[in-house]
C-alpha cells in the first residue's frame, strides 16, 4: 500500500478502550505510552502522540491513573456500556477539528459492525492513516483499510526499557475527563472525588450516556455535485445485465447515451467506458450488436463467477487508471452486499476514486460504498427519452459508424474478440468449453471440500491482510471462495 509521507510526521491520535485492552496485573502503566510510540517509530511514524484512555475509571486503581497521567495519557471516565459509543463520538469530533494528514489509532475489540461501516464510509471521503490494536481479533476486518494492526499484548511487550521519568511538561498536559458529566480537570484528586460524588452518581443515573453508536454518515446524501478534480476525469461503468437488464422493447443503443446524459446532468463530462457482464447465451444477438455499435464492451461470464469477474475488472481498471476517476457500478448484488463490495470499498478508502451506483431496486440498507450519485436503473434509462433531441444526435451518430467499436470479451478464458462472429466461434471452441466445464468427477470432490475450503480461504485472506494487503492475493482467494460457494448453490439447484 502506498504510504502517505506527510502523515509520517503528522500528529497521531489514540483512542484506547481500557475495558477491552486492560493493563495486566503488575504492569507499569507508565510504559503504555512508550510501547505505543515505539511501535509507531518502527513503522516510520514520528509525529506527536496523544492518547486518551476510556473506561469506568472508578474501577481503575489510583496508581494506574497516576502512571498514565504522569506520562501524558489523558483519562476519560465513561460507564462500561457506553465506552464504545463515547469513544467513537470523540473520534468523529476529532476528525472535524483535525484535517489530514494525521493518523488515527483505535485500541478496542469492538471495531466491527456499525463502527466499521461508518468509519469505512468516513474514510472514503476523508482519508487518515488508520491503525488498530486489539486483544481479541474481530472477524469482519476486510472492510476497513488499516495500515497495520497489533495485538495489545504485543504493544505492551515493545521493549520500553525503564519507565520514563515524570516530566513537568507531560504531567501538566494530561487531563481527566468525566464523559458522563461533561467535566474536565487536571488534578487526580479532584477527579476521583468527582467520580465518587453524589452529583456524578445522580447524573449517570438520570442522564446516562448513549450506549448506541451514532453513525454520522447515515444522514449523508446519496448524490453530490462533481468536485473539480472528478468533473473531467474518466468514468468506468461495470454493468451487471442480469440485475439490471435491457427492458423489453428498449433500444439497447440508448443505454450509453442515457448513462452519459445522466452523469452529465450532475456535472461529469469525462470519457465514459462501459463493460456489460452477462452470459452470451442469455443475451439476444441484436442487443450484442447494438451495444457493440455504441462502444459498449460485452464480457461473457457465467453467473456463479460474474461478481468476481466484475471485481477483477475493477481492480485491473484501477491499475491502469489512477485516481482521480470514477467507477460506476450497475448491480443490485454489488450495491447491497458488503461481502461483494468489500474490495471496491477498500480501494475507495485507499485512493481518491469516486463511486456511482445504479440498481433496479434500492438496497434495503445503505451501501458501505460511499457514493457521489445513485440512480434507479429504470429512471437512468429514461434519461435519454426525456432528452429526445439529444438521443437523435447520439443514435444517428452511432448508426453512421459502420465498424463496431465495442469489444467482446470471454472472461472465462481471457479472450478478446472484435466481432460477434469471432466471439461466437470462440464460445463454441474446444478451448472455451474446456475452461468452463467442471467435469462431473471433480464436482463431487468440490462439494465435499467446500467447508474445508471456506475455512482455509477465510484464514488465508486474514493472513494476507496481516502481511501487507496484497490485493491480488486476496482477490484470488475471494474468487475461489465465491466460486465454490456459488458452485455448490448451482449444483444443488
Ligand atoms: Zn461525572
Ligand atoms: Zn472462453
Amino acid at each position: 500500500m502506498s504510504r502517505n509521507n506527510a502523515a509520517e510526521t503528522a500528529k497521531i491520535e489514540v483512542w484506547w478502550d481500557m475495558n477491552d485492552c486492560t493493563i495486566p496485573e503488575g504492569y507499569d502503566a507508565r510504559r503504555v505510552r512508550s510501547g505505543i510510540e515505539r511501535a509507531f517509530e518502527k513503522l516510520g511514524y514520528s509525529g506527536p502522540v496523544s492518547i486518551t484512555a476510556y473506561g469506568d475509571q472508578k474501577k481503575t486503581p489510583c496508581h494506574v491513573l497516576r502512571g498514565l497521567s504522569s506520562t501524558g495519557v489523558a483519562v476519560a471516565h465513561t460507564n462500561s456500556d457506553s465506552t464504545r459509543s463515547v469513544m467513537y463520538r470523540d473520534m468523529v469530533g476529532w476528525r472535524d477539528q483535525n484535517p489530514p494528514p494525521a493518523t488515527m489509532m483505535i485500541i478496542s475489540n469492538q471495531v466491527e459492525g456499525d463502527l466499521t461501516w461508518d468509519l469505512a464510509r468516513l474514510q472514503q471521503r476523508t482519508k487518515y492513516d488508520l491503525f488498530l490494536a486489539y486483544s481479541i481479533k474481530s472477524s469482519d476486518d476486510l472492510l476497513l483499510v488499516c495500515y497495520a494492526n497489533w495485538r495489545w499484548e504485543q504493544l505492551l511487550e515493545e521493549e520500553g526499557g525503564t519507565p520514563p521519568l515524570v516530566t513537568c511538561r507531560l504531567s501538566s498536559a494530561a487531563m481527566f475527563y468525566c464523559k458522563s458529566c461533561n467535566l474536565d480537570c487536571q488534578s487526580l484528586e479532584k477527579f476521583r472525588k468527582h467520580l465518587s460524588s453524589y452529583k456524578h452518581g445522580l447524573e449517570e443515573a438520570i442522564n446516562p450516556p448513549d450506549t448506541q453508536l451514532f453513525c454520522v454518515t447515515k444522514a449523508w446524501a446519496r448524490t453530490y455535485p462533481a468536485t473539480p478534480e472528478h468533473a473531467t476525469a474518466k468514468i468506468h461503468v461495470l454493468w451487471d445485465m442480469n440485475d439490471c437488464p435491457i427492458p423489453e422493447g428498449y433500444d439497447a443503443r440508448r443505454v450509453r447515451p442515457s448513462i452519459e446524459r445522466a452523469v452529465k446532468e450532475i456535472g461529469y463530462t469525462g470519457p465514459v467506458s462501459i463493460t456489460a457482464f452477462a452470459d452470451q447465451k442469455e443475451t439476444p444477438d441484436h442487443h450484442l450488436l447494438a451495444l457493440s455499435s455504441t462502444g459498449v464492451d460485452f464480457a461473457h461470464t457465467l453467473f456463479w463467477v460474474k461478481y468476481s469477474r466484475m471485481i477483477t475488472e475493477f481492480e485491473e481498471w484501477t491499475e491502469d487508471n489512477p485516481a482521480p476517476a470514477t467507477i460506476m457500478i450497475i448491480s443490485d448484488e454489488v450495491a447491497s452486499s458488503q461481502y461483494l463490495s468489500s474490495l471496491i470499498c477498500r480501494k475507495l478508502q485507499e485512493s481518491n476514486y469516486n463511486c456511482f451506483l445504479a440498481y433496479s431496486v434500492r438496497p434495503f440498507e445503505m451501501p458501505i460504498l460511499l457514493t457521489s450519485a445513485e440512480w434507479l436503473w429504470d429512471s437512468l434509462l429514461a434519461v435519454s427519452e426525456t432528452k429526445r433531441h439529444l438521443l437523435h444526435k447520439c443514435c444517428s451518430r452511432s448508426e453512421s459508424v459502420v465498424e463496431s467499436s465495442g469489444m467482446f470479451y470471454c472472461l472465462l478464458c481471457i479472450c478478446d474478440c472484435e466481432s460477434l462472429d469471432d466471439f461466437k466461434k470462440h464460445l463454441s471452441s474446444k478451448e472455451h468449453i474446456h475452461e468452463v466445464g467442471y467435469s462431473p468427477k471433480t464436482k463431487r470432490v468440490r462439494e465435499d471440500n467446500n467447508d474445508f475450503l471456506n475455512t482455509k480461504v477465510t484464514f488465508a485472506v486474514q493472513s494476507a491482510v496481516k502481511s501487507g494487503y496484497n490485493n491480488k492475493n486476496i482477490l484470488t482467494l475471494v474468487h475461489i471462495k465465491e466460486r465454490d460457494k456459488n458452485y455448490t448453490k448451482y449444483s444443488k439447484a
